[in-house]
């Protein structure tokens, strides 16, 4: 099949890869020139496990290919999806001015019958809204098919090539069977495609991520209730995850979501209610916690340090909003870093990928490490913000030696409090005692 990926993001580049992967004809398409001048040099802009070795292949079997001209990809392709930035817009519901811009383009632009496929996160009536911008202009039969993206960056290819489930909202029966021909080799295993209306589809993919969100909200609030009550978070999540209605998964507390999507998908939903009359109670909650949850940290470094932070050098590990990822945005690390420098004190950050993203908005407001030691030395303490695999066994000998006060604040509990203990360490989590 010919297709063409409008957005070469996080969403596009691994959708186009994986597409390519799958023997399609694959062209991307971005507005950014210079990230289309790194593609084509054979250069991936983000950091993604396993992303490398299939756009290397494809690429260089010249089924994956990268422009800045949208007719140029249209005229080559008969299945186009939206890969484009839904942003949160000033009121905080979802800006659709990148999506139906192109729409409007298509419109002008196709000669002939298009599947045209939004992967883009967008509230419910925004296949209509893409339908009616497009017909605006075209003079051809064209399907707009809502077929929303449910991988999780740092596992993006892996969940694109192994679904869970696939979500198509369609009326269209022209338009499903170009798609279910398309997921075929990805639903190999028997995972579902479920074929809905489109504003089902739509609000399937704001319902899951505002559930997961509410889930890490949820059990950061039991988190801090644990630490007033003395109790320890890590065993009630152990306790209540055997139950199978509930799950073992996403019941780790921390210092809060972030990324790209949760943060900005829970407050586009709570908009989208608000305009049809709705107050949803729980989802205000929701953003509430997560907001107090960011910087939860702080107060118990302060306290360490009676109150005083100013000079304070700060050893910060993880900069990502979570692992195996350079995604920056909304992270908890920004946060943190943010109160940090606000009282005086001096950030030394390292991350296995997020530093050039992060050194791009700080410059040199705060220093860098070539490893995870480096920031360690005469440090006053140690902060854990992101659970990178690399933090999970660290040489403790190490950190004891280069730290001035063996005290580490970890907001991701990545350590057992009686190692912790034994190791000498004062050492403050998320839901647990402190020792
Ligand atoms: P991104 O910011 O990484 O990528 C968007 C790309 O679109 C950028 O490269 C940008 O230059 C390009 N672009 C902007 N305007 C354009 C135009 N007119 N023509 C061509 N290209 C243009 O965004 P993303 O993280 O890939 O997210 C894209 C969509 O997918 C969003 O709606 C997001 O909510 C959703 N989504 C994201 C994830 C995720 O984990 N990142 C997962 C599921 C769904």
């Amino acid at each position: 099949m010919k297709i063409s990926v409008i957005g070469t993001g996080y969403v596009g580049l691994v959708s186009g890869t994986c597409f390519a992967e799958t023997g399609n004809q694959v062209i991307c398409v971005d507005i950014d020139e210079n990230k289309v001048n790194r593609l084509r040099n054979g250069e991936v802009p983000i950091y993604e496990p396993q992303l490398e070795v299939l756009f290397e292949r494809n690429v260089r079997q010249e089924r994956l290919k990268f422009t800045t001209s949208l007719e140029e990809a249209i005229s080559q392709s008969d299945i186009i999806f939206l890969a484009l930035p839904t942003p949160p817009g000033e009121d905080g519901s979802a800006d659709l001015s990148y999506v139906l811009g192109v729409a409007k383009e298509l419109g002008k632009i196709i000669t002939d019958y298009k599947v045209i496929v939004d992967k883009s996160t967008v509230p419910v009536g925004t296949a209509a809204k893409v339908t009616e911008a497009i017909s605006k202009y075209a003079k051809v039969d064209f399907d707009v098919v809502s077929n929303p993206e449910f991988l999780r960056e740092g596992f993006a290819v892996e969940d694109f090539l192994k679904p869970d489930r696939v979500v198509i909202g369609t009326s269209s029966e022209r338009a499903q069977k170009v798609m279910e021909e398309l997921y075929k080799p990805f639903v190999r295993q028997g995972n579902p495609i479920f074929f809905m209306d489109e504003k089902s589809a739509e609000l399937t993919k704001y319902a899951a991520n505002s559930f997961l969100a509410t889930k890490i909200s949820f059990m950061n609030e039991i988190a801090n209730i644990c630490e007033l009550l003395d109790a320890d978070v890590d065993k009630v999540r152990i306790g209540i995850g055997s139950d199978s209605r509930i799950g073992k998964r996403f019941l780790f507390p921390g210092i809060g979501y972030g990324g790209s999507c949760f943060p900005k998908d829970v407050q586009a939903l709570i908009k989208s209610s608000n305009k049809v009359g709705y107050d949803f109670k729980i989802l205000n909650a929701v953003e509430e916690v997560n907001a107090t949850q960011k910087t939860i940290i702080i107060p118990k470094i302060k306290n360490y340090f009676a109150g005083d932070l100013k000079d304070k050098k700060i050893a910060l590990w993880g900069l990502s909003f979570k692992p195996d990822t350079d995604d920056i945005r909304e992270a908890p690390a920004k946060y943190i870093i943010d109160q940090l420098l606000e009282t005086g004190a001096n950030v030394a950050a390292f991350d296995p990928e997020a530093m050039a993203n992060i050194k791009e908005i700080y410059g040199d407001k705060i220093s860098f490490g070539n490893n995870a030691y480096d920031v360690l030395e005469n440090a006053d303490a140690l902060l854990i913000a992101t659970e990178w695999s690399v933090f999970r066994n660290p040489d403790f000998n190490k950190i004891s030696t280069l730290l001035k006060d063996n005290v580490i604040f970890d907001g991701r509990n990545l350590y057992d409090l009686d190692k912790m203990t034994s190791l000498g360490f004062r050492y403050y989590s998320i839901g647990r005692a402190e020792v």
